[in-house]
C-alpha cells in the first residue's frame, strides 16, 4: 500500500514536472506565435500603408483624374511604366516595348464649367455634372420653365413637346424617369440624346459621372436636388467641351518572366478614369481604379522579390475602360503574345475595400477555378466572404472571356461605395484585406500553376494546349506590338452603360 502511495506521489510529482516543462514549452511557443502575429499584422500594415501611397499617387493633383484633359491618363500611364522598370519588370516581347498605343475618340470639357441658377453658383461635381456627351454652351439670363414630363401621356405628345423646346430658354424636367420607363421604354442614360439643342437641368438624388465618344445636340445638368433653390427663375451657363476624334492612349504591359516561358498568369486593371469636369473639377477615381492598379503594382512587387514563378506573369494596364472597355478591346484584336497562351486572367477593378470580401464575374462560367479559389479562401480566412457572379460586360475581362481566355473579374465588397464621383478619394479607402487579396490571388495562381488540382480538363488546362510541355510552340517573338501604328478602332457597340457593382 505504502509503495502504491509512493509511486503515486511520484506519479503526481513527475506529472506536475512534465505540465511545468509542457507549459514552459507552450509558454515559448505561444510567445513565438505571438510574436509572429506581431510581425505579420506588422507587415500587413506596412503594405497596406505601401498600397496606400501608390493610390495617393495616382490621385494626385498633377494625374488631374487620369482622364483626357491636361493628359491626366499620359501622366498616369508614365508613372505605371516607370513603377514596373523599377521593379525591374520585362517587356513581353523581348526587344519591344512596354506600351501599346490606340487612339478612339472622346468629347472633353477643358475649360469653364460654370452654371448659375438664380443668383445660386452652382459646384461642379458636388452640386452639378454635365452630361459626358453635351456641347459647349454659353447663355446669360435663360428663363427657366418647370416641365413635369411625367405627366407626358404617349410618344406623340412627346414629339409635340421636343418641338417646343428652343435655346432661348431652359428647360428644367422633373420625372424623366417615369418618361423614360413608362412612355420611351428606354434607359434613363439614353434619354439626353433625344433633346434638341438647348439647356436642360434634371434633378439627381446621386451624381454619377461617365465619359462619352458621342456628342449630342443638347447641354444637360444634372444638378443635385438639394442644390436646387425652390423657386426656378433663371440660369447663367458657360461650359466649354472640346470633341477629341483620335485621343492617343496606351495600354502599359510587362511581364515577370517563370519557368514556364510562353505561358501566362495575367493579371490587368484599368488605370484612366473620368479626368476633369471643366479646369477645375477632377475626379480622382481612387476605388476606380487607382485601387485596383495599386493591387496590380504590389502583385508585380510580389512576383519580383519571390523566385521566379511557374508560368510567366504578365500585367497590364489598360486605358480607355471608362470610355467603353477601349484597351482591352484594342489589346484582345492585337495581342502582345497569342491569347491561348493565357493560363488564367484576373481584372482587378474597384479594390479599395474589401471588409465584406470580394466578388467574382464569371464564377459561374468557371465553376472549378472558382471552387478553388473558395477553397484556398477557407483554408487561409484571407477574406470573409467571395460572392459568386455570372458573365458581365463591366470591365476589361469582358473581350477576353468573350476570346476564350479562362478569366475572373475580381472587385471589393465593402467601404462608402462612392463611385464615379468626386468623393471617390484616397482618405476615403480603408483598404481592409485588399493585401489579403493579394495573398489570396498568388496563392490561385500557385495552385492552379498545378493543372491536375482542377479536376476538370475542358477549361484551364484545354486553354493551355498543351504549352508547359512544348515551351518552343508559338513563338511570342513573332507578335510585335503595335507601337507605331495608332489605328482608330471603329466606333463600335461597346458596352458603355456598364452594369456596375452596385
Ligand atoms: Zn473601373
Amino acid at each position: 500500500m505504502i509503495k502504491r502511495i509512493l509511486f503515486l506521489m511520484l506519479l503526481a510529482a513527475v506529472s506536475v514536472q512534465v505540465y511545468a516543462q509542457q507549459s514552459d514549452a507552450d509558454k515559448k511557443k505561444l510567445a513565438r506565435l505571438n510574436a509572429l502575429h506581431k510581425h505579420n499584422k506588422a507587415v500587413a500594415e506596412s503594405d497596406k500603408q505601401w498600397l496606400a501611397l501608390e493610390i495617393a499617387k495616382l490621385t494626385s493633383n498633377e494625374m488631374h483624374g487620369r482622364g483626357y484633359v491636361k493628359n491626366g491618363r499620359d501622366s498616369a500611364g508614365i508613372y505605371i511604366l516607370k513603377r514596373f522598370k523599377e521593379m525591374r519588370l520585362k517587356p513581353v516581347v523581348a526587344g519591344g516595348g512596354y506600351a501599346q498605343g490606340f487612339a478612339f475618340p472622346v468629347n472633353t470639357f477643358p475649360g469653364k464649367m460654370e452654371l448659375t441658377v438664380n443668383k445660386t453658383v452652382m459646384v461642379p461635381g458636388a452640386d452639378f455634372i454635365i452630361d459626358a456627351s453635351s456641347p459647349s454652351f454659353i447663355a446669360q439670363d435663360l428663363k427657366i420653365k418647370r416641365l413635369d414630363v411625367g405627366k407626358v401621356e404617349d410618344t406623340a405628345a412627346w414629339a409635340a413637346l421636343v418641338k417646343t423646346f428652343t435655346p432661348d430658354h431652359a428647360y428644367y424636367l422633373k420625372n424623366v424617369d417615369d418618361l423614360c420607363k413608362d412612355v420611351l421604354e428606354i434607359k434613363e442614360s439614353e434619354f439626353s440624346a433625344l433633346l434638341p439643342k438647348g439647356c436642360f437641368l434634371i434633378p439627381e438624388e446621386k451624381l454619377t459621372w461617365t465619359v462619352s465618344r458621342d456628342t449630342i445636340p443638347a447641354t444637360v445638368f444634372y444638378v443635385h436636388k438639394d442644390a436646387l433653390p425652390k423657386k426656378l427663375k433663371k440660369i447663367n451657363v458657360n461650359d466649354s467641351a472640346v470633341y477629341l476624334p483620335h485621343a492617343h492612349s496606351e495600354n502599359i504591359i510587362a511581364t515577370v518572366p517563370g519557368a514556364v516561358k510562353d505561358t501566362y498568369i495575367v493579371y490587368t486593371a484599368h488605370y484612366d478614369h473620368l479626368g476633369m469636369m471643366g479646369d477645375a473639377t477632377a475626379f480622382p477615381g481612387a476605388s476606380d481604379n487607382a485601387s485596383g492598379v495599386a493591387l496590380m503594382l504590389y502583385l508585380a512587387r510580389f512576383y519580383t522579390l519571390h523566385r521566379p514563378p511557374h508560368y510567366s506573369i504578365m500585367f497590364i494596364a489598360f486605358a480607355g475602360e471608362e470610355a467603353g472597355l477601349m484597351g482591352s478591346e484594342f489589346y484582345t484584336a492585337h495581342p502582345f503574345v497569342p491569347l491561348n497562351q493565357i493560363k488564367f486572367l484576373t481584372n482587378i477593378d474597384i479594390m479599395g475595400d474589401a471588409t465584406d470580401g470580394i466578388t467574382v464575374v464569371n464564377a459561374t462560367k468557371f465553376p472549378n477555378q472558382f471552387e478553388l479559389l473558395k477553397e484556398i479562401n477557407e483554408a487561409e480566412h484571407y477574406v470573409p466572404k467571395i460572392i459568386s457572379r455570372g458573365t458581365a460586360a463591366n470591365s476589361d475581362h469582358y473581350y477576353f472571356t468573350n476570346a476564350g481566355v479562362p478569366s475572373f473579374f475580381v472587385y471589393s465588397d465593402g467601404g462608402k461605395g462612392y463611385y464615379h464621383d468626386i468623393y471617390d478619394k484616397t482618405s476615403e479607402l480603408s483598404l481592409n484585406n485588399v493585401v489579403n487579396v493579394a495573398h489570396l490571388l498568388t496563392d490561385f495562381a500557385r495552385a492552379i500553376n498545378v493543372a491536375d488540382k482542377i479536376g476538370d480538363t475542358t477549361s484551364v488546362t484545354d486553354t493551355t494546349h498543351g504549352l508547359m510541355n512544348t515551351p518552343e510552340a508559338g513563338n511570342p517573338g513573332e507578335e510585335k506590338p503595335k507601337n507605331d501604328t495608332v489605328p482608330v478602332p471603329p466606333a463600335t457597340d461597346t458596352p458603355a452603360d456598364k452594369v456596375r457593382a452596385e
